[in-house]
């Protein structure tokens, strides 16, 4: 079926640098299309010298919004006119909102995580236990996120100074929730491991994070951020030692569906996540916001 731009359409994107790998512009036409919305969305490569002038642009040009993806989420908050508390926490915008030329930021990474989270069979974190690899944007979405719900959250990372400066930043939130452990070093027993760096992600398949020794022999669920490979080296071990796992498919899905509800100003309920789902699902060539 051709898709027909008219002179009503409204366009509203996603802009990164490198941005022409991004799976979002699939997965939201087909969301668009599955709403019946004359709107069209599309990925633009903005330099970050250039951040300035697309900010301009969405107010001179009247775009619905955009998604703001690597390396732009943490330089756009200074540049907009009010911020979600959750964006102004990690300090990172991935959703712009168009309010009548009123830009405002939000960050839904970390709720399209709790969003896929439950839906993949872990609805219960308070209380619990989670082992969180990484502190680079992504993870801060994901520490923040788990200790708002009641979790405590070990951080490891290769970069031991950016894990305490995640840890101590999550605890002046939610104090005490969040400590660190050393890259491979013994994290204690865990009921969530959540893997929030980039080792593992295709090209480089055959890498996988540095675990503590013994940390799958209770079984937690396993999640990973990456959804290409659909299955990691990670989430095959978990799997293997016969944990639960999931891939990062549902947070990039629930991410894009709460993006589309805050454009939209329709509740979340009402976004066709199974499109958006079967959308980015069948060969997912490269990864990306
Ligand atoms: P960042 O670049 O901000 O962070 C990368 C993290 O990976 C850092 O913790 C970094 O450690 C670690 N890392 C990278 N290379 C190595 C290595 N060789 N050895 C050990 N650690 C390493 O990336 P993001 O947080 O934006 O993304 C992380 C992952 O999450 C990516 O795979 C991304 O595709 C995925 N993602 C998935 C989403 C989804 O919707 N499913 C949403 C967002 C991201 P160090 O600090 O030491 O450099």
């Amino acid at each position: 079926m051709t898709r027909v731009i008219t002179g009503q359409t409204r366009v509203v994107g996603v802009w990164g640098h490198p941005v022409g790998h991004s799976r979002s512009p699939v997965m939201h036409n087909a969301a668009l299309a599955a709403l019946g919305l004359d709107w069209v969305y599309a990925a633009f490569d903005v330099p970050p010298a250039r951040l300035a002038e697309a900010i301009a642009g969405v107010r001179g040009l009247g775009l619905v919004g955009v998604n703001v993806t690597v390396p732009l989420k943490e330089l756009v908050p200074p540049l907009l006119d009010t911020l979600s508390d959750e964006a102004r926490r990690i300090g990172a915008v991935n959703t712009i909102v168009n309010q009548d030329g009123l830009l405002h930021g939000d960050s839904t990474d970390g709720r399209g995580f709790l969003k896929a989270l439950t839906e993949a069979g872990q609805p219960e974190l308070y209380g619990q236990r989670a082992l969180l690899l990484g502190a680079g944007g992504s993870a801060r979405a994901v520490a923040f996120a788990l200790a708002g719900e009641g979790c405590t959250v070990v951080i490891s990372n290769r970069t031991e100074q950016k894990a305490q400066a995640l840890a101590d930043a999550v605890n002046r939130e939610f104090p005490k929730r969040a400590s660190v452990a050393g890259w491979g070093e013994d994290a204690g027993c865990v009921d969530l491991v959540v893997n929030a760096t980039s080792l593992g992600l295709s090209p480089d398949a055959e890498a996988m994070p540095a675990l503590p020794p013994g940390v799958l022999d209770t079984r937690p669920f396993v999640y990973d951020l990456i959804y290409n490979p659909l299955e990691t080296r990670l989430l095959q071990a978990a799997r293997e030692a016969g944990c639960r796992v999931s891939n990062g498919l549902g947070m990039l899905a629930w991410q894009g569906a709460l993006s589309l509800a805050l454009w939209t100003g329709r509740p979340l309920s009402e976004m066709p996540i199974a499109a958006m789902m079967q959308a980015v699902s069948p060969a997912v060539p490269k990864q990306g916001l």
